[in-house]
Protein backbone atom coordinates (compact mmCIF):
# COMPACT_ATOMS: atom_id res chain seq x y z
CA UNK A 1 0.00 0.00 0.00
CA UNK A 2 1.32 3.52 -0.68
CA UNK A 3 0.77 6.37 1.00
CA UNK A 4 0.51 10.10 -0.46
CA UNK A 5 2.93 12.75 1.20
CA UNK A 6 1.19 15.20 2.86
CA UNK A 7 3.75 17.91 1.85
CA UNK A 8 4.57 17.73 -1.88
CA UNK A 9 1.78 14.92 -2.67
CA UNK A 10 4.02 12.18 -3.74
CA UNK A 11 1.58 9.29 -3.94
CA UNK A 12 4.62 6.15 -2.92
CA UNK A 13 5.59 6.98 0.00
CA UNK A 14 6.28 2.95 1.55
CA UNK A 15 4.99 4.65 5.15
CA UNK A 16 2.03 6.21 6.48
CA UNK A 17 3.84 9.68 7.30
CA UNK A 18 2.55 9.31 11.04
CA UNK A 19 1.34 6.26 12.64
CA UNK A 20 -2.15 6.54 14.42
CA UNK A 21 -0.73 7.01 17.73
CA UNK A 22 1.23 10.53 16.16
CA UNK A 23 4.84 8.97 15.68
CA UNK A 24 6.54 9.85 12.48
CA UNK A 25 7.64 7.53 10.11
CA UNK A 26 11.31 8.81 9.79
CA UNK A 27 10.34 8.12 5.70
CA UNK A 28 12.30 10.87 3.40
CA UNK A 29 9.94 11.76 1.08
CA UNK A 30 11.89 11.24 -2.07
CA UNK A 31 10.03 14.12 -4.09
CA UNK A 32 10.08 16.97 -1.06
CA UNK A 33 12.85 15.58 1.06
CA UNK A 34 10.41 16.01 4.04
CA UNK A 35 11.24 13.86 6.87
CA UNK A 36 8.37 12.60 9.02
CA UNK A 37 9.04 12.82 12.44
CA UNK A 38 12.05 14.89 11.94
CA UNK A 39 11.83 17.89 9.54
CA UNK A 40 8.26 18.34 11.40
CA UNK A 41 9.20 17.31 15.07
CA UNK A 42 12.73 18.29 15.28
CA UNK A 43 12.92 20.81 12.35
CA UNK A 44 9.73 22.98 13.52
CA UNK A 45 8.75 23.14 9.88
CA UNK A 46 4.56 22.57 9.30
CA UNK A 47 3.45 20.84 6.27
CA UNK A 48 2.91 24.07 4.51
CA UNK A 49 5.99 25.92 5.06
CA UNK A 50 8.15 23.13 3.73
CA UNK A 51 5.80 22.69 0.41
CA UNK A 52 6.19 26.49 -0.32
CA UNK A 53 9.70 27.08 0.14
CA UNK A 54 10.43 23.33 -1.95
CA UNK A 55 8.17 25.17 -4.42
CA UNK A 56 9.95 27.84 -4.14
CA UNK A 57 13.07 26.20 -4.91
CA UNK A 58 11.79 24.50 -8.21
CA UNK A 59 9.99 21.77 -6.64
CA UNK A 60 12.86 19.48 -7.64
CA UNK A 61 13.01 15.81 -6.78
CA UNK A 62 15.00 15.02 -3.98
CA UNK A 63 16.25 11.51 -3.76
CA UNK A 64 19.20 9.99 -5.24
CA UNK A 65 17.50 7.36 -6.91
CA UNK A 66 15.74 8.98 -10.24
CA UNK A 67 12.24 9.84 -10.22
CA UNK A 68 9.29 8.05 -11.67
CA UNK A 69 9.47 8.57 -15.50
CA UNK A 70 8.09 11.62 -16.54
CA UNK A 71 7.68 12.95 -12.97
CA UNK A 72 7.22 16.17 -12.67
CA UNK A 73 7.23 18.25 -9.25
CA UNK A 74 4.83 21.48 -10.30
CA UNK A 75 2.59 19.10 -11.93
CA UNK A 76 2.33 16.97 -9.37
CA UNK A 77 1.61 20.27 -6.64
CA UNK A 78 -0.63 21.27 -9.19
CA UNK A 79 -2.58 18.23 -9.41
CA UNK A 80 -4.50 18.53 -5.80
CA UNK A 81 -6.52 20.96 -4.80
CA UNK A 82 -4.72 22.27 -2.29
CA UNK A 83 -5.63 25.91 -2.96
CA UNK A 84 -9.04 27.28 -2.88
CA UNK A 85 -10.13 29.71 -5.45
CA UNK A 86 -7.57 28.66 -7.20
CA UNK A 87 -7.89 27.70 -11.15
CA UNK A 88 -9.02 23.82 -10.17
CA UNK A 89 -12.59 23.76 -11.48
CA UNK A 90 -15.73 23.14 -8.97
CA UNK A 91 -13.86 20.84 -6.41
CA UNK A 92 -13.82 23.07 -3.39
CA UNK A 93 -14.24 19.70 -1.11
CA UNK A 94 -11.28 20.14 0.80
CA UNK A 95 -9.93 22.90 3.43
CA UNK A 96 -6.34 23.29 3.30
CA UNK A 97 -5.14 23.23 7.42
ZN1 LIG B 1 6.89 14.90 -0.32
Amino acid sequence: MKHLCPVCYYPQLTEPPRSPNGGGSYEICPSCGFQFGVSDDAGGFTYARWRMAWKKGGAKWSSRQPPPAHWNGNNQLGRTPDKKGGTAPASAGETAS
